[in-house]
């Protein structure tokens, strides 16, 4: 897999606003926020795309959902809520291939989403 933004993210060849680190686990502000709060939360390990996602992983991607509830709570709205997004390919809008959660708060989001 060639190297994407996010791994370049990941080895600070490019700055990120980074919210999180652990061991297998960056956090780091949307470029381009659609939310007053908009993180991407992205494994250390590249994966491409939801699709390539093996058994392996399951608890790599766990951390992922874990990491959304520990910011929201941080970042003082989980009790009012808060949406989480994973885009697969095309169709689903994903531009980066490196799989990432965006966890978006700070305002009521709309559905269905575009
Ligand atoms: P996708 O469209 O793949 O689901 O999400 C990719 C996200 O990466 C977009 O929301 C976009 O704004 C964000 N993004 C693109 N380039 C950069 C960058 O250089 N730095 C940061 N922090 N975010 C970026």
């Amino acid at each position: 897999m060639e190297p994407t933004l996010f791994s370049k993210i990941i080895d600070r060849e490019i700055s990120a606003d980074i919210v999180y680190e652990d061991e297998h686990v960056l956090a780091f502000n949307d470029i381009n926020p659609q939310a007053p709060t908009h993180v991407l939360i992205i494994p250390k390990k590249p994966i491409a795309t939801l699709n390539d996602i093996g058994e392996s992983d399951l608890a790599l991607v766990g951390r992922l959902t874990y990491t959304a509830a520990k910011l929201a709570k941080q970042f003082g709205f989980a009790e009012d809520g808060y949406r989480v997004v994973m885009n697969c390919n095309e169709h689903g809008g994903q531009s980066v291939y490196h799989i990432h959660m965006h966890l978006l708060g700070g305002r009521r989001m709309q559905w269905p989403p575009g």
